[in-house]
């Protein structure tokens, strides 16, 4: 069983992000935000030397990163029932993986976190240089868990093409979207295979897959 991270088993809080974007603007006295969604190298790169490319200048860079850092570790907070489940799936004797695609602030941050100790992959991009909906993500995430593919469910909102991407190489695949809202994706509304709007929803769809 494998998970994607951001809007799967945590939330995105746009509050605390546009937060930390005023206070890296103030900082570096620019509009930060626009600069770093267009560095194609944000969630594959080391973070600092994506905040160089974006123009951090040396000396805000030491408190650009803790803007950053303070952001994941608001956000980096299991949603309700997900470690339960984590739990769970491994005392079923199920192998349990991560693929995120995330900028290296996710990987600094998760050892301090409650999903520590909780999967047997964890596969950030960041670490990896590849993103989803690359083969190889899902591959590499595969290769470490010890199963095939086909093997391998992965449970996700849909970003990035991941569900998909996932059906590509094989896996099964499962939307998770919040209960009473569309999927956050226009490109998953219309999703085809199981849909889930809790975490812990993920173990009765699996006694059916
Ligand atoms: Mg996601």
């Amino acid at each position: 069983m494998i998970f994607d991270l951001w809007e799967t088993l945590i939330d995105w809080d746009p509050e605390a992000a546009r937060r930390m974007n005023e206070r890296i603007d103030e900082l570096v006295g620019f509009g930060f935000r626009e600069r770093w969604y267009a560095a194609p190298n944000r969630y594959t790169a080391p973070v600092r030397e994506v905040l160089a490319g974006v123009g951090i200048a040396a000396e805000a860079m030491d408190d650009v990163c803790a803007a950053r850092l303070d952001f994941v570790r608001h956000c980096l907070v299991p949603r309700a029932g997900a470690v339960g489940t984590l739990r769970r799936l491994r005392a079923d004797g199920y192998g349990v993986g991560l693929i995120t695609v995330c900028s290296e602030d996710v990987e600094a941050i998760w050892p301090e976190s409650a999903f520590a100790g909780l999967f047997d992959a964890e596969v950030f991009s960041s670490r990896i240089g590849i993103s989803k909906p690359d083969p190889r993500i899902y591959l590499a995430c595969c290769e470490e868990l010890g199963v095939e593919p086909r093997e391998a469910v992965f449970v996700g909102d849909g970003a990035n093409d991941e569900l998909e991407g996932a059906r590509r190489v094989g896996m099964q695949a499962i939307l998770i979207h919040k209960h009473g809202q569309d999927p956050l994706w226009p490109e998953v509304r219309t999703w085809d295979g199981p849909r889930v709007t809790t975490i812990p929803e993920v173990l009765e769809v699996l006694e059916r897959c």
